[in-house]
């Protein structure tokens, strides 16, 4: 089984570039958003809890995301790996997935990083505000919570994967169809 992390600050294009890398590298997408989102949609007690901390452009407790995520592995035994989308962007996540794949006598494979600087990252959430309706790209304030999340408690991973020995960075700042070949050539 394989284990891939996607990893960049909101906006960088993550969820774009899962897609395309799920498909074409038969790995299963998750998405700790999109999971989140559903449980608000779906209107559970997770998503109660959920919902204020994401409007407001805060994270949400680690151990809400990391059943999320033992759950998702559970339930999906038959698939050839998993690429993380969102997921671990605090170091204790990134601790307890060390420890559960361990646990499999697995590992993370690769982390693969988008880079992209603040500015473009205020500008993308912006248009994108206007194109998905999401409530944590609304205003500024709450996108300026979510970059100092990013900067605070996620970025700080890069120096945990980069002691590892496997992160790898891909300049996010360039089209769509550049960010996948540069994937591509880290994950063939
Ligand atoms: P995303 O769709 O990845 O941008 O995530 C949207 C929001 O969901 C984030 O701003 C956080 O509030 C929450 N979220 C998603 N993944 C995580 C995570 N791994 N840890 C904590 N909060 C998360």
């Amino acid at each position: 089984m394989k284990y891939y992390i996607l990893f960049g600050p909101p906006g960088a294009g993550k969820g774009t570039q899962a897609k395309l890398i799920a498909e074409n590298f038969n790995l299963m997408h998750i998405s700790t958003g999109e999971l989140l989102r559903k449980e608000i949609a779906e209107g559970t007690e997770l998503g109660m809890v959920a919902k204020h901390l994401i409007e407001d452009g805060h994270l949400v407790p680690d151990e809400m995301v990391i059943g999320m995520i033992q759950h998702t592995f559970e339930q999906h035994k038959e698939v050839d790996g998993f690429l993380l989308d969102g997921f671990p962007r605090t170091i204790a996540q990134a601790e307890k997935l060390d420890e559960m794949l361990m646990q499999k006598g697995e590992q993370v494979n690769k982390v693969l990083s988008l880079i992209i600087k603040d500015s473009t990252i205020f500008e993308r959430i912006s248009l994108r505000a206007k194109l998905e309706d999401r409530k944590d790209d609304a205003n500024s304030t709450i996108i300026l919570n979510r970059i100092e999340a990013y900067h605070k408690k996620t970025e700080p991973l890069i120096d945990y994967y980069r002691n590892k020995g496997n992160y790898f960075e891909i300049q996010g700042e360039q089209s769509i169809e550049e960010v996948f070949a540069c994937i591509c050539k880290e994950l063939e």
